[in-house]
């Protein structure tokens, strides 16, 4: 087809972002069910519906009359939001283009059986059944880097799925500033006296439970108009558009801050979605830009906020309202302490904020050497207990515990974990900067009263959804990342903790 005006060729565009958001949408909410409400041995109807659906997608997005629309459109004068979406197409459009359709829904389908199989091997600790799974993810994994950016090392074509502009000489680079800053300061800490937090593991009903979800959400100022919330195997965030997220929690009877800190989470990440400008929607726009800034926004609510006393202080009352029994003989300042008990644990998802990269340390260099082909999947299990032992000093018990505990390599998420640092890295700069325009915010946070905070961050961050490249977008407001902000942030956070 030949395009000779802008309007006709946009308009052509937007429909075509208009039926991709659509078929999204519908795939999105599928996986919600299948996670979440669907029963077990709905599988293969799914299954079935996913592929059909994929292949519609890819058939979107690979659709070789985009080639003379793209062309047409790169050549005009547009106006900045047009550009970028016009850009992003055209990424999409070269790396969907290069993968052959049948490879591309083979992965969808195994995908899909991938996540099943997944949680049976962790239900039943038992890995091999897993293996032969994840061995395809990775071979898949491997080629697609080849057609994403045939002129990178794979391993970092796929860092850059989910943070543009992200390389193995960063983030090694990056980490080891982590370990050189952190790893004294966590032997520290083990030699301190812990504090007591015992009480967070006495026996919490479910329902209660729920209720203080429902609460927390309330703080955060979530719209519940316009946020859900579920339960699955793994807490996670989805979202169709900036008027319908998703949030899920996993309730533990005997851990109360497990589900608490999920919510907490994952409610940052839905407050990022919700922020976006409505302006995005339904396009290639939408949402947050990338993995590292969606992950500093939901680690800046659990961690800087939620384990903050000031935060604590407030949503105290109503902890001990809803678990008297518990919690008696139990202070704020007890509870914030307890919360915050830091020291090397097995499960990334419960590890205090202070060891939580070596955790991801650990899969960083794992990933790096699956995809290199210098470890085998079925070595996998031996290399992850080996790393524990000497990353955080700690004896893996089974695999459940281990490599099966995360869904993101079953996900065929491969170069994710990676952005979990970096946006833990990125939140201490992002409050320095809030600070400066702000002034004090942590009277706020003890009247529980977090508008101005989230104000900022959707002024300077939320709202422009995926206009913006991630780096772009971080240094706008915060200059040059340095990861200096985030290893004093945690110094002098333990030294008050600890009495260092
Ligand atoms: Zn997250």
């Amino acid at each position: 087809m030949q395009y000779c005006d802008v309007t006709t060729a946009l308009e052509t565009l937007r429909g075509l972002e208009g039926k991709l958001a659509a078929y999204n949408h519908a795939m999105g909410v599928l996986s919600l069910d299948a996670t979440s409400a669907a029963p077990k041995g709905s599988g293969e109807g799914r299954g079935r519906t996913m592929a059909i659906l994929s292949e519609v997608v890819y058939g979107i997005i690979a659709d070789p009359e985009n080639e003379p629309l793209l062309s047409f459109l790169e050549k005009q004068e547009l106006d900045p939001q047009a550009k970028r979406e016009v850009e992003l197409w055209r990424k999409s459009f070269n790396q969907i283009s290069r993968i052959p359709a049948k490879e591309y829904i083979d992965y969808t389908v195994l995908i899909n059986d991938a996540q099943d199989v997944w949680l049976q091997a962790k239900q039943d600790n038992h890995f091999a059944l897993f293996a032969p799974y994840l061995e395809k993810i990775v071979e898949y994994n491997r080629k697609f880097a080849g057609y994403y950016h045939p002129e990178m090392k794979p391993y970092d074509a796929l860092l850059n799925e989910y943070e543009e502009g992200l390389n193995t000489e960063m983030l090694d680079g990056f980490f080891a500033k982590l370990r050189e800053e952190l790893v004294p300061l966590i032997s520290k800490i083990k030699a301190a006296k812990a504090p007591e937090d015992s009480f967070l593991h006495k026996y919490y009903p479910l329902d209660k439970q729920r209720e203080f979800s429902d609460y927390l959400m309330e703080v955060l100022g979530l719209d519940r108009n316009h946020c859900g919330i579920a339960e699955t195997e793994h807490p996670y965030t989805t979202n169709f558009n900036c008027y319908d997220v998703r949030i899920t929690t996993h309730y533990q009877e005997h851990d109360l801050a497990s589900s608490m800190y999920s919510v907490i989470h994952e409610g940052g990440h839905a407050i990022y979605e919700l922020g976006c400008d409505p302006k995005y929607n339904y396009t290639v726009l939408s949402g947050g830009v990338s993995m590292g800034i969606h992950e500093s926004q939901s680690r800046f609510f659990e961690n800087i906020i939620g384990r903050s006393e000031p935060f604590i202080r407030h949503i105290f009352p109503k902890v001990q309202e809803l678990f008297p029994e518990q919690l008696q003989g139990v202070d704020a300042h007890m509870f914030w302490k307890a919360v915050n008990k830091a020291g090397p644990s097995l499960v990334r998802t419960e590890a205090d904020e202070l060891t939580y990269c070596m955790h991801i340390m650990v899969r960083y260099e794992l990933e790096k050497r699956l995809i290199d082909g210098s470890l085998a999947v079925n070595d996998l299990p031996q290399a992850w207990n080996e790393m524990y032992q000497k990353y955080l000093g700690i004896e893996v018990p089974d695999d459940r515990n281990g490599c099966l505990q995360d869904s993101h390599w079953s996900g065929g998420s491969i170069g994710y974990f990676p952005s979990y640092a970096l946006g833990s890295a990125y939140g201490p700069q992002m409050l320095a900067f809030m600070e400066k325009d702000l002034g004090d915010i942590w009277q706020d946070v003890e009247r529980g009263d977090l508008s101005r905070i989230k104000g900022w961050l959707g002024e300077h961050f939320h709202r422009h959804a995926g206009f913006y490249k991630p780096g772009v977008l971080f240094e706008m407001t915060c200059g040059k990342f340095d990861p200096t902000y985030y290893t004093d942030y945690l110094k002098k956070k333990y030294a008050d903790l600890y009495n260092l």
